[in-house]
């Protein structure tokens, strides 16, 4: 049995560890074309000129939006023009992807910046491409993982905590999807079955999260860095990061995949819409009640989606729903990883069965 693994080459987390920027950026060459989301570029501008000065060359770009193909080529023609030799990634997901795919187009190193924990795309190797629209339509998978990840737990912590919370649902996905694999034999991102190392850092990010989420967010309400943060945002981000990818995929993500293509669900963050995805996930693959309900607390305890109407689809026909089901199904999902039989109709009921329960515990 052949087992793969992959890992991010550096991974930097604390509070204010953007004043490392410079220092470690320096590792990696001597120019950077950085692109930065566009609603943290003014704030963060002058701290990133700050401290790369002296140290690094920076050419700031303000990122556009979505991480699509016509956004990936603007930033190859740029980084092409400036003969720059690294590309870093300052932002959410979307900005940390385009900036994934933009280095291994130029084959260039990659430095991801997160200024939240909403997802684990900071450490993967891979870059979920949407069209310009914003519906998901393939993912990326790149031969390596980005040089450096960068967290600094400061800035995460003022960011609005519905971006840490919908992390903690992404990062909620991780351990069940990983389990699934481990039991099906099913592939990770490597296309080979992932080592138990894998799947025990899967289940150190559950186990953290029950432990710590609750106090978290709490800290983050309050704009602070505490112990129970910085762990949250190390599950969130490594932990999640090298389980899901050394691990693997299966229904949570692929039922997130499908509420894309639905309208409604757009202003939901991708964590929110894998946490709703995986109480569907829980009851597809006949999960313990026990079980069932202690992952229903967690997302009731933090504020995660527990119906289909917390996601934005209140009152959906079950017509539409199953699009959105058989969309989870397509050619190549990763909810083929489960050990169970999978059809749009078991996907659909898995749904429906959810959003029930998540109503009967709210009354
Ligand atoms: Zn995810």
């Amino acid at each position: 049995m052949i087992t793969t693994a992959i890992f991010p080459g550096r991974y930097v987390q604390g509070n204010d560890a953007i004043h490392l920027l410079g220092e470690e950026l320096s590792r990696l060459g001597q120019k950077a074309l950085v692109m930065m989301g566009p609603v943290i570029f003014p704030k963060l501008q002058p701290i990133v000129e700050k401290f790369t000065q002296g140290k690094i060359e920076v050419y700031l770009e303000r990122f556009g939006g979505e991480c699509c193909d016509p956004e990936i080529e603007h930033m190859v023609a740029l980084g092409k023009a400036q003969n720059v030799d690294m590309i870093v990634g300052i932002g959410g997901g979307k900005t940390i992807d385009t900036a994934k795919a933009t280095a291994h187009h130029l084959q260039l190193p990659a430095a991801i910046v997160p200024t939240i924990a909403s997802t684990d795309a900071p450490c993967s190797a891979l870059a979920v491409i949407y069209t310009p629209e914003g519906v998901w339509e393939r993912y990326l998978i790149l031969p390596r993982n980005p040089d450096l990840v960068l967290v600094d737990t400061n800035i995460i912590a003022r960011a609005p905590v519905r971006f840490l919370v919908a992390g903690m649902g992404d990062a909620l996905a991780t351990w069940f999807e990983a389990e699934d694999c481990q039991i099906k034999r099913a592939k990770n991102m490597t296309g080979r079955m992932g080592p138990m190392t894998a799947f025990n850092l899967a289940h150190l990010c559950y186990e953290t999260l029950l432990e710590y989420g609750v106090h978290a967010k709490i800290a983050c309400e309050q704009d602070v860095v505490t112990p129970a943060l910085e762990r949250i945002v190390e599950a969130n981000t490594l932990l999640s990061g090298l389980g899901f990818e050394s691990g693997g995929l299966a229904a949570a993500h692929a039922i997130h995949n499908g509420f894309t293509i639905l309208e409604e669900t757009k202003k939901f963050w991708h964590g929110e819409k894998v946490a709703f995805g995986l109480l569907a996930m829980l009851i597809l693959t006949d999960r313990p009640s026990q079980v069932i309900d202690r992952v229903f607390g967690f997302c009731e305890s933090v504020g995660l989606p527990t119906t289909l109407a917390d996601i934005g689809l209140d009152g959906i026909s079950d017509d539409r729903l199953l699009l959105a089901a058989q969309r989870a199904c397509g050619v190549g999902e990763t909810i083929y990883n489960e050990p169970c039989e999978i059809t749009p109709e078991s996907v659909l009921a898995a749904l429906c069965t959810a959003d029930a329960e998540g109503r009967r515990r709210h009354a």
